[in-house]
């Protein structure tokens, strides 16, 4: 299938794309046009062009009608282990039409943004697929973002609505989200963006009405108007290259980037990556640990899973709540048969020991996944080993928010894994790892990480800015998209991740990834989390610094640092007989290194 996709990328992906209903076919002869090389004019990508689809459809709609109505589309989790909850696909279809037709009576339609600061509830990708139907363009923004940054995203994309609740438990802690809200609606009205709806959710695990603070003619409750709107809503045809949500991230530098998704190509790359990256089977129930406010959480909670028809568990609380067995019950409780998560999470687990994990069976387990930083073998063994018992394959799956789903991934069990590699390219993705002058290098290789071609999920554009969405990812290397991240090929073909190249530290001369260094530190068994930065150093250029947390009733001392030092010595190979030991203690959990060339 790899070889088809990059022989004859149009034939390939419209075979799959046909999968979908559309009402309107793409153009034959326009399945795909790109260019990718600033020096040849403006930035392009465009996929199934002329094309007229919904999402939205896809995702619900067709699930209903071709007889899975009755299947559970998703499960929730409370913060509370008490607290559940459960919605068929045609339960989903009733709840998505009804706030569809809520936010068309208040003038939201095609086009028109709509932020949706919400906590994981199912209310979360309602909202999303509700835009989707409306052809309202959804930005979500993580509800753990402050007022500022909530703000100053709001200012960018201009909402006819915010959608949030009063409130969330995460854990112990409660935070008022609506509250959070108002400070943003403030600041943003100082700036000129009057956002007329906000609609509230009201949680009923965190607050009640009465201690939210409220405008009236603005504020609006959930509960008070969307039950009250007909359970059918008519689909809003859309162009395959229309807007469909716009995420938010960081640059190395500035205000946040809009990252621009449509919806034809995204819906065909999201729900592909997820069948086969996962190996999905229709029996599967699916977890995903990512929030909503971040890509995974539209492409691998929300439009993948759904696209496929798949049973999707969502989890509004925290993991080590009330202990750091819960990951492991709610496995246990819903029989969860794919679990997708990120290496922190694991690492922190990890640092509670195995007798959380050895508490619950986890037998139901088939597929694990890691994803957000390259995963380092220690950690990659651990989920191997103690999560899935040695026998569950692991889909460390690199992409990011700019490239809509998977680019490098595992296909589980189709090939031998080494612990620590994204492994190969998927389907259509042809990666290209480049030098400084942005020559590409053959075989076993290190540098930077570029794609040749466009693929379906791409993104468009960053909202409003295509300067800086050119010079960002196609001027450092023309003719490439890049990707910011650092890359080896091992002899055998297996791409190792090693880190933003903005996250390198050039100590005399040479590049050494933090996350090369922090992986080393944290398979020492008394480190549990490692962050690895650069600085100054008047002879060396720059020097590393680590900061470090320890395992549990581990304490620190001198010989310990030491220790710590030596596994970096050891396992940053290259370097091995260049470390110093010159070492400076600033204070608990702290220490500096600095790099000795001779
Ligand atoms: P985001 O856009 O926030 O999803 O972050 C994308 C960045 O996360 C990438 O550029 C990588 O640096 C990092 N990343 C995500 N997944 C992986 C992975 N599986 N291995 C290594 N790095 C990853």
């Amino acid at each position: 299938m790899y070889q088809r996709s990059i022989d004859d990328p149009a034939g390939f992906w419209s075979e799959i794309a046909e999968e979908f209903y559309w009402e309107q076919r793409w153009n034959p002869d326009e399945v795909c046009s790109e260019n990718l090389d600033v020096t040849k004019g403006p930035i392009k990508i465009e996929w199934f062009k002329g094309g007229r689809t919904n999402i939205c459809y896809n995702a619900v709609d067709r699930n209903v009608e071709s007889g899975n109505g009755d299947k559970i589309a998703m499960y929730w989790e409370g913060n509370e282990p008490s607290q559940d909850g459960k919605l068929t696909y045609s339960e989903l279809l009733d709840k998505v039409c009804q706030l569809a037709n809520y936010l068309k009576s208040v003038g939201v339609g095609k086009g028109d943004a709509v932020v949706i600061y919400l906590p994981m509830l199912m209310e979360l990708p309602i909202a999303m697929l509700a835009c989707a139907r409306i052809g309202a363009v959804h930005s979500v923004v993580f509800a753990g973002f402050s007022a500022d940054a909530l703000a100053q995203r709001i200012v960018d994309c201009k909402p006819k609505a915010v959608i949030t609740c009063n409130a969330v438990k995460r854990g112990l802690k409660l935070i008022p989200l609506k509250d959070i809200v108002d400070t943003s609606l403030v600041e943003s009205a100082k700036n000129g963006v009057n956002v007329g709806i906000c609609l509230t959710y009201e949680n009923q695990s965190a607050l009640n009405k009465v201690d939210t603070q409220w405008k009236p003619g603005r504020d609006v409750w959930w509960q008070d108007v969307v039950p009250n709107f007909p359970t059918k809503c008519d689909v809003e045809w859309v162009d395959a290259e229309d807007p469909l949500f716009l995420l938010y991230t960081s640059g190395s530098t500035g205000k946040p980037k809009g990252v621009l998704h449509t919806t034809g190509g995204y819906m065909v790359y999201s729900a592909t990556t997820f069948k086969h990256a996962f190996d999905y089977k229709p029996g599967d129930v699916y977890w995903c640990t990512a929030d909503c406010g971040w890509i995974t959480g539209h492409s691998y909670v929300t439009y993948g899973p759904l696209l496929n028809g798949a049973s999707v568990l969502i989890f509004e609380g925290a993991p080590n709540y009330p202990d750091p067995g819960r990951s492991w019950d709610i496995v246990d409780k819903y029989g969860v048969t794919i679990f997708y998560t990120a290496p922190t999470l694991i690492r922190s687990l990890m640092r509670d020991g195995t007798e959380y994990v050895d508490r619950y069976s986890r037998k139901s387990l088939r597929v694990l996944g890691s994803v957000g930083e390259p995963i380092n073998p220690t950690a990659w063994r651990w989920f191997y080993d103690v999560v899935g018992d040695s026998r569950c394959p692991i889909s460390d799956t690199w992409w990011q928010t700019e490239t809509g789903g998977f680019m490098i991934t595992p296909l589980p069990g189709a090939w031998p894994q080494k612990p620590g590699s994204a492994t190969f390219p998927f389907f259509g993705v042809q990666p290209a790892i480049v030098d400084e002058k942005g020559r590409e290098l053959e075989g076993e290789c290190s540098g930077y990480l570029c794609i040749k071609k466009s693929w379906p999920g791409a993104f468009r554009t960053l909202y409003g800015d295509k300067d800086r969405y050119e010079t960002t990812y196609f001027k450092p290397f023309a003719g490439y998209y890049f990707s910011g991240d650092g890359c080896s090929r091992d002899k055998d073909g297996y791409h190792w991740l090693t880190g933003r190249v903005d996250d390198v530290i050039n100590v005399s001369g040479h590049r050494i990834g933090t996350a090369e260094v922090e992986s080393a530190l944290v398979s020492h068994p008394k480190c549990a989390e490692a962050a690895v930065v650069a600085i100054d150093h008047e002879v060396k250029g720059q020097g590393i610094y680590a900061f470090v947390t320890l395992v549990d009733g581990v304490s620190y001392s001198d010989d310990l640092r030491k220790s710590l030092i030596m596994t970096v010595r050891s396992q940053v190979h290259l370097l091995d007989d260049v470390w110093s030991n010159n070492l400076i203690t600033n204070c608990h959990f702290l220490f500096l290194t600095t790099y000795n060339f001779p």
